[in-house]
């Protein structure tokens, strides 16, 4: 079930071959990222030095790893696809649609049940097109991928935006939308713009309180959510090879929130115990065999600055723990600095809820250290104050954790077990009271925390830290404790503190697994039934979207004018409309409802302007598509950050929006736009912004030469007879303006098959 060793055999025959042919045409010495890069060059792409961030080149993965959330969307593009199977090892993980409320058993059945269509349409699609089926409560996807699919030196795309968490064992892993997947599953090249190349350098070794978790905490801090914009960050050092796998996975996890577009580790000594320790010691055997070529160069470690385009240092010996937030995952606090914050800036001290899991921190490791804690407040007579709960990141992981007494100890101290699943992380949280919209703190060891992810609430101020940080925090109920220094009064009276959280790395027992929740595809699909009932309001076959007219673009409306950050769960909101994920026309409703109007800072009221009345975006928009108008949206910087799905790409096109035209992209939402045959362009001016007016009228000019690097002409008609003319720059490769034409890039492929 779990890992294709021809396939990876393969790759690493592959492997020396290519880097020397790499060597030969960049005639320097090579980052790992570099050589893992240019040895899944597709077969088309000629071996030569490409520009790192203008170059577009093609790279033929090794594999496709889909959530179910976003896997419906991407299964169903691929059924249009026209192929019996899918090209290259795929699976797919139910961990997205089950909700957080009582606890593990009881929200499972009720998922299962609620989610039934859904999952058979998913193990039926799954089962006929040879895709590997891991069912609910299996566990989280990226952690279900860490400890059996991802291996040194491969290439993988997720429909997740957390697929970096594969980086920690040295995997090129990249969040796509299911678009891309849909391209990779049919056998096609799939295309990216090559990366600039941000180095860490990590000296010293962890210690104390300090977690793997602050090393990326302290980076988000650095770099910001867009720091990593357009890059791939490489962490190399003593520091790094002193680090678990499970460690380095919690941090190219989270190198998502700094935009980055993956990250990755070296293939080291760590590496090879988790693979051995997670039943791969073949592998292990195997990344031995070429271990020079899955890691940079010693040149390029020596001197990083002459190879990388921006190099940063981290002692971890040095490194304090940190908690990040609220409202966004850059807010980084050293520990020692944090009660103050809170105190300055009014943020709700008492702790409500204390959360660890997610696929972030959900590994043995990280529950050993949080149950190290939670066993002190049990022997210290320590009652925790905030409501603690913890979702491990697989049935693995559960069953290991389970038979090694730590649920227990959880249990003793009052935690609540939730399903191996997403739950509150992606809103898929039933938290009681949350509708009272009463200012309260969270802490979880999650990786996001904008506003109303977790609960709905947008006043519930959640930060971010280790789980060791997020134990200790919801131990005490206050968040401007801290372990490092303070005491607690515990149920005598007495002041105690708490120790060091202390784990292992790895089980020293070894894993163990009843049922891992793993359903192998059909040999042969061919009389397989997909099940979608053509009643369903949460599944909906595809209908194609209609080719470019062929002329320009005149007459259209202003949706809306978005102001600040407007990120895809501002654009297609999770939480309750994840149901939706496989029916275009009904999720659809919630286009851009989270997102501010500039004129009135009200979300979800815009102004119609075929009536002047103020209405909802969803409903303005198809009062657009029913006269046959279309429209443009216009946002602020890096729109669409955030998760990969292309429910944000596809609700717009599918209502009859036009074109997308900001002053910044977030990669995956550029790219997903322009496979959806959108128009997504920027302001050659940002401060062009500042024009746009609430009543305009729209022209789109250039689209008939339209061509890679020549910028489109939008102008905007005011209401008072005067207009301005706007320049809107865009990164359409001819490729990606043939997508546009066929009116997206799947109408491109069907029209190949
Ligand atoms: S970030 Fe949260 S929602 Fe996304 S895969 Fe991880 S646990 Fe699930």
């Amino acid at each position: 079930m779990a890992f294709d060793i021809e396939m990876i055999k393969e790759v690493y025959a592959q492997t020396p071959v290519r880097i020397a042919a790499a060597r030969k045409v960049v005639g320097k010495p090579l980052t790992l990222t570099e050589k893992i890069l240019y040895a899944h060059l597709s077969e088309g792409a000629a071996s030569q030095a490409f520009k790192r961030g203008t170059s577009y080149v093609d790279f033929q993965p090794d594999r496709v790893a889909m959530q179910d959330a976003t896997a419906q969307m991407a299964l169903l593009q691929f059924m249009q696809a026209g192929r019996s199977q899918v090209a290259v090892p795929s699976t797919v993980h139910c961990d997205h649609l089950i909700q957080a409320e009582i606890g593990a058993d009881k929200d499972l059945s009720k998922a299962k049940d609620k989610n039934k269509e859904v999952y058979d349409f998913l193990a039926s699609v799954s089962n006929k097109y040879g895709i590997g089926f891991w069912k609910p409560g299996a566990g989280i996807i990226h952690q279900v991928v860490l400890e059996n699919y991802a291996f040194p030196g491969g290439m993988m795309i997720g429909t997740d935006s957390h697929t970096p968490n594969a980086g920690g064992l040295g995997m090129i892993a990249i969040g796509v939308g299911g678009a891309d997947a849909c391209d990779v599953m049919a056998g096609l090249p799939w295309e990216l713009k090559f990366p600039k190349l941000i180095g860490v350098k990590l000296t010293g070794k962890l210690s104390g309180w300090t977690a793997a978790k602050d090393v990326i905490l302290k980076v988000a801090g650095i770099l910001t959510v867009k720091g990593g914009t357009g890059a791939i960050v490489e962490y190399f050092g003593e520091g790094a090879r002193s680090l678990s796998a499970t460690g380095k996975g919690t941090i190219c996890n989270m190198g998502a929130e700094i935009g980055a577009t993956t990250s990755i580790f070296g293939y080291d000594e760590k590496s090879a115990a988790y693979l051995s320790g997670t039943g791969r010691s073949d592998i292990a055997a195997l990344a031995n065999g070429i271990a020079e070529h899955l890691t940079g160069d010693p040149e390029v470690y020596a001197q990083p600055e002459l190879y990388f385009d921006q190099v940063i240092e981290i002692n971890l010996s040095e490194l304090e723990p940190h908690v990040n937030g609220p409202f966004t995952p850059d807010l980084a606090w050293p520990i020692s600095k944090f009660a103050a914050a809170v105190r300055e800036n009014g943020w709700p001290a008492k702790l409500d809820v204390g959360l660890i899991g997610s696929c972030t921190n959900s590994s043995y490791e990280d529950i050993s250290r949080a149950a190290s804690l939670a066993q002190q407040a049990v022997d210290k007579k320590l009652v925790a104050k905030s409501e603690y709960t913890i979702t491990p990141g697989s049935e693995q992981v559960r069953f290991t954790v389970a038979r090694d007494g730590f649920l227990d100890t959880f249990d003793k101290m009052g935690g609540v077990v939730l399903a191996n699943a997403c739950g509150p992380c992606i809103g898929q949280w039933a938290r009681h009271g949350a509708e009272k919209q009463e200012r309260n703190s969270i802490i979880t060891s999650f990786n996001r925390n904008f506003a109303k992810r977790a609960d709905g609430n947008p006043n519930t101020h959640s930060f971010v830290a280790s789980p060791e940080i997020v134990t200790a925090l919801a131990i005490a109920g206050d968040l401007t404790f801290n372990p490092l220094t303070d005491t607690l009064t515990n149920s005598e009276g007495n002041q105690v503190r708490l120790d060091e959280p202390r784990g292992l790395e790895l089980p020293t027992k070894g894993f163990a697994v009843e049922d891992a929740g793993y359903q192998a595809p059909a040999a042969d699909g061919s009389t397989v039934q997909v099940l979608v009932a053509p009643t369903s309001d949460r599944l909906q076959l595809l209908d194609s979207f209609a080719a470019w007219e062929g002329v320009d673009l005149k007459g259209l409306k202003l949706l809306i004018k978005a102001k600040g950050k407007c990120t895809t769960d501002h654009i297609s909101m999770a939480g309750p409309w994840l149901k939706y994920r496989g029916h275009l026309d009904n999720i659809s409703n919630n286009m851009l409802i989270g997102a501010v109007n500039a004129y009135n800072d009200a979300t979800n009221s815009v102004k119609n302007q075929l009536t002047g009345a103020y209405g909802e975006v969803p409903a303005t928009q198809r009062a657009y598509k029913a006269a046959g108008i279309g429209s443009i949206v216009v946002g602020d910087e890096n729109y669409g950050e955030g998760s990969s799905r292309e429910h944000a790409a596809m609700e717009p096109r599918f209502l009859g929006v036009r074109a997308i035209l900001v002053k910044s992209f977030a990669r995956i939402h550029e790219t997903n736009l322009k496979k959806q045959g959108m128009l997504a362009l920027t302001f050659a001016n940002p401060a062009d912004y500042d024009l746009i007016q609430e009543n305009d009228v729209i022209d789109i000019n250039g689209l008939t030469t339209f061509a890679p690097g020549k910028p489109l002409e939008v102008v905007f008609h005011h209401a008072n007879g005067t207009s301005h003319t706007v320049v809107a720059n865009h990164t359409y490769n001819q490729g990606q303006i043939e997508w546009f034409k066929a009116g997206s890039a799947l109408n491109l492929i069907k029209a190949k098959a």
